[in-house]
């Protein structure tokens, strides 16, 4: 989360009252104003409280008007009805709440299964707050397993793990906590994830395995996993190293298995050790679940496993925060149930063919070059064509938040610093319809844009913020 400053002043105005909130001094007929930055004295009724908080918030952007976003702005009303029932169920009390658990193990077999695991009953998995935990949860795997595997060298020797230089935040977070050294597959010309072999051969006997990523953050393109286990196989028979991966399935675990199902990415592939994705991305279900599993309790050294009893029972975990809400886990269960494989395809086709068809409009307007165009994950990223000096991606990010659309305005890492690209995150919920608009808002722009002497946006950093 934001890392935040108190704050400084002591006066400061408290915040403002409408008079119509009042309701409890019979005198003045006004509440006290509470103040912002210090813990009121005494209560405030629940109507002005609540209309405090819910003016607040007015000015927070639509969230179905959000293309930058990977995350779920939509469900059904009975699933935010299932899950306002068991907000007040724990997951961790897996001995008070053992349906709650049950599903939870249900939603890791279900997965199992949608990832072609050869034997569903080795499986081992959780859910987590989202992909971030996996991630963490994955990577300590491959660590432990290496360092077991190389006591003898272990401490001393610096373990690494190898990806591509796209990989999403968290796996910088990874190595940084974990102090594991990040090797990065630099981008080259116009391939914006991993490559296969540039991979393999950054491994060494120190490398604890090698991600890659269905579904890359920047640009929507799927890394080329099976290749990716072919380059590694070919080094373990070079080399006799054997390198295990995990894939990040942050977005595209949840879309391949519907949409590109002679796709092989997944448990099929015997190098794959493990797997990760995010409930509430296209598992379309609301913030705060995530998934890994590994293909086999090898994959996953028992003493990382926790088995506390203070709560009954004697259930085992692999977590790192502790308590943790259980509507999310059921939200998902109940979506897994709901759409089953014929609708999660049906939902999932509707947003690749809105991103496709958005993305062929774009390059129609002639003033854009398209890097993806939708057909892997439902995601397409487009830079200015060449020639189109008079404006650039950040004003074009800027003046459709006019409009109210949020689209970031990026620049690529290293070695394609020199490319700023747009953005747009197709998701259930994101209609042909919204999309005419958008189009029409885009084009409606581009006249004004062209008569600009020249970008405007001096501060790039400011200007959008890149998300997920
Ligand atoms: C979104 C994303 C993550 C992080 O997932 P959260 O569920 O937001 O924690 C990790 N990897 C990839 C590839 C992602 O797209």
């Amino acid at each position: 989360m934001p890392l935040h400053k108190g704050h400084a002043e002591s006066d400061e105005r408290p915040l403002s009252v409408n008079p119509f909130y009042g309701e409890a001094d019979p005198v003045s007929g006004m509440i006290e104003a509470p103040p912002k930055h210090r813990l009121p004295d005494g209560p405030t009724p629940p109507s002005a409280a609540y209309q405090l908080v819910h003016d607040e918030l007015m000015l927070d952007g639509n969230s179905r008007l959000n293309l930058a976003t990977f995350v779920t702005t939509w469900m059904e009303p009975q699933a935010g009805i299932l899950m306002a029932e068991c907000r007040d169920k724990n997951m961790i009390d897996k001995d008070e709440y053992p349906r709650t658990a049950e599903l939870e193990r249900r939603c890791v077999a279900m997965l199992a299964d949608l990832w072609n695991a050869p034997d569903p009953s080795a499986v081992v998995g959780c859910s987590t707050t989202g992909s971030s935990e996996a991630c963490m949860l994955a990577g300590m795997a491959l660590k432990r397993r290496w360092a077991q595997r190389n006591a003898d060298r272990y401490p001393g020797a610096r373990p690494n793990l190898v990806m591509g230089v796209n990989v999403q935040v968290c796996w910088e977070k990874f190595c940084n906590f974990w102090e594991v050294e990040a090797r990065l597959v630099p981008m080259e010309g116009e391939r914006f994830h991993l490559d296969p072999q540039a991979a393999a051969e950054l491994c060494d006997e120190n490398t604890i395995g090698v991600v890659g990523i269905l579904g890359s953050t920047f640009d929507g393109s799927y890394e080329p996993i099976a290749d990716l286990c072919a380059a590694l196989d070919a080094l373990q028979e070079r080399t006799g190293l054997d390198v295990p991966v995990h894939v990040d399935g942050a977005s595209g675990a949840m879309i391949a298995p519907f949409l590109d199902e002679d796709l092989v990415w997944d448990f099929r592939l015997a190098r794959v050790t493990s797997i990760n994705t995010s409930g509430h991305k296209y598992g379309l279900v609301y913030p705060g679940v995530g998934w890994a599993l590994w293909r086999d309790k090898e994959a996953l050294p028992e003493e990382l496993v926790f088995r506390v009893n203070y709560l009954g029972g004697d259930m085992p975990t692999f977590a790192l925060n502790f308590s943790r809400p259980g509507a999310q886990v059921v939200a998902q269960y109940y979506t897994l149930l709901r759409l089953g494989r014929s609708g999660y395809r049906a939902v999932q086709q509707t947003t690749r063919d809105v991103a496709r068809s958005m993305a062929d409009r774009v390059e129609a307007l002639g003033d854009f070059r398209l890097l993806t165009r939708g057909d892997e994950l439902p995601v397409f990223a487009f830079t200015t064509a060449p020639g189109v000096d008079s404006y650039d991606v950040f004003d074009v990010s800027r003046r459709l938040r006019e409009s109210g659309w949020l689209v970031p305005a990026y620049t690529f890492p290293p070695h394609r610093e020199d490319l700023s690209v747009l953005r747009v995150v197709c998701r259930n919920g994101f209609s042909e319809d919204l999309a005419d608009l958008f189009l029409e808002d885009l084009s409606r722009l581009l006249p004004e844009l062209r008569r600009q002497s020249g970008p405007h946006t001096r501060d790039k950093s400011a200007a959008t913020g890149f998300h997920h």
